[in-house]
């Protein structure tokens, strides 16, 4: 009997090495060498986006707070996110993913997985697609990419971040076995640090050594759990590369020092927020019906206002429209905000042929004018409309493309 069925498949996990810092990299040579970080403002307690591998090498790395990387890393340069940027790039990546299999499901801007079996004849075995993949990507932006090669999903990403950066590693299937022996559970999906305090207990601290744990103490030390954490360790996963699967939400939200305290302030901060999402959906053929606000107030509370709108929409106006209304049923303005947000969810694909039934002349004129706004924000970047928009002391009120946009105006 064979031990695999003819399904053996085989998956790649592409992951760009610290994207947003080796974008900066790139667009500028002056930073090659140099501690890039990219992300919020130290001063604002903004967080790390994105950390060059030489300031990792100083401890820094993403999600941590900008303050503690600054001391970590003075010396650091510490340079804005700017997405639209990032997307360019990563969209001239997923084109070149694409030439090999439509079966490819993002994960983020910078990292997917793709299902090239039976691509082989084609295009070579997953190895030389890999390698093949990694070339062009180098050719075509000048970054490197890592690259993990295996039967399945689990297996495929733990590879590409092997040896990272610049890797590439392949697990065949008969090496699974070997290749995961050592692994810290701490790699497994699923194990924080309880679960990993948990299988300290029983005595486990490598894959290897859950993978021959007995399945009924598994089952009755974590239940189900357990059992799922058993076949990871055994090198199984049978989930598949789902193209479809995209961002469920799209948000952007930012934190403060000194807090804002006034209404200004905050309908600023939500119209650059709402634009910056209107223009990310609109690059990835989107629209969305619920805007959610999120406001964190001084004190740490936190407090979350969402809206369906009746029609999804890609449009920053619309956004910000509905996000300031959903604002002013919060308690921001008597109790100042520490932490501004605004999200985007249950998203659609643009073309869908119902979405466009229902719009009316004058949606498709303004939608068309903020497609050509796109234009200028892709070839001057998001500081250039945000300038225009929003520093503009004679314009830095609401922008008012559609007729009864106004502050607090009725329905959606
Ligand atoms: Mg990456």
């Amino acid at each position: 009997m064979p031990s695999r069925g003819p399904m053996t498949r085989n998956i790649i996990h592409v992951d760009m090495d610290a994207f947003y810092a080796s974008v900066e990299q790139q667009d500028n040579p002056a930073l090659k060498g140099l501690p890039v970080i990219v992300g919020g403002d130290p001063g604002r307690r903004g967080v790390v986006s994105a950390a060059s591998y030489e300031a990792r090498a100083y401890g820094v790395h993403s999600a941590m707070p900008s303050s503690q990387a600054r001391r970590l890393c003075p010396q650091g340069v510490f340079l804005p996110v700017r997405m639209h940027r990032y997307q360019e790039v990563s969209n001239r990546i997923f084109r070149i993913l694409r030439e090999y299999t439509p079966l490819i499901e993002p994960l983020s801007l910078d990292e997917s997985f793709l299902d090239v079996t039976g691509c082989e004849k084609l295009f070579g075995t997953a190895l030389q697609i890999a390698v093949d993949i990694k070339r062009r990507i180098r050719e075509t932006t000048g970054l490197t990419a890592s690259a993990g090669i295996a039967p399945n999903k689990f297996l495929a990403k733990i590879a590409s971040d092997y040896r990272k950066p610049d890797g590439l590693v392949e697990v065949k299937p008969g090496e699974v076995r070997d290749f995961l022996r050592d692994l810290p559970i701490s790699k497994l999906w699923g194990v924080g640090k309880a679960t990993e305090e948990v299988l300290k207990g029983m005595g486990i601290l490598k894959v290897g050594q859950l993978a021959v744990f007995p399945a009924e103490s598994m089952e009755r030390k974590l239940g189900k759990f357990g059992l799922d954490l058993l076949a990871l360790a055994q090198g199984k996963d049978e989930r598949p590369v789902c193209p479809d699967s995209e961002a469920k939400s799209i948000s952007q939200e930012e934190t403060f020092t000194p807090d804002l305290e006034n209404w200004e302030q905050m309908k600023k901060v939500l119209l650059d927020q709402a634009e910056r999402i209107g223009w990310e959906l609109r690059k990835q053929e989107l629209k969305g019906s619920t805007v959610t606000v999120k406001v964190r107030y001084p004190d740490f509370t936190l407090a979350t206002r969402s809206q369906t709108l009746s029609i999804p929409t890609d449009q920053g106006i619309e956004i910000y429209r509905s996000a300031l209304k959903l604002l002013s049923r919060t308690e921001a303005v008597q109790r100042r905000a520490r932490l501004l947000g605004v999200g985007v969810s249950h998203l659609v694909r643009r073309k869908d042929p119902q979405q466009y039934l229902l719009f009316d002349s004058e949606r498709q004129k303004a939608e068309r004018s903020i497609r050509a706004m796109d234009r200028v924000w892709e070839k001057f970047g998001a500081g250039a409309l945000k300038r225009a928009s929003l520093l503009d002391p004679k314009k830095n009120s609401d922008p008012q493309p559609f007729p009864g946009a106004r502050k607090g105006g009725k329905g959606d």
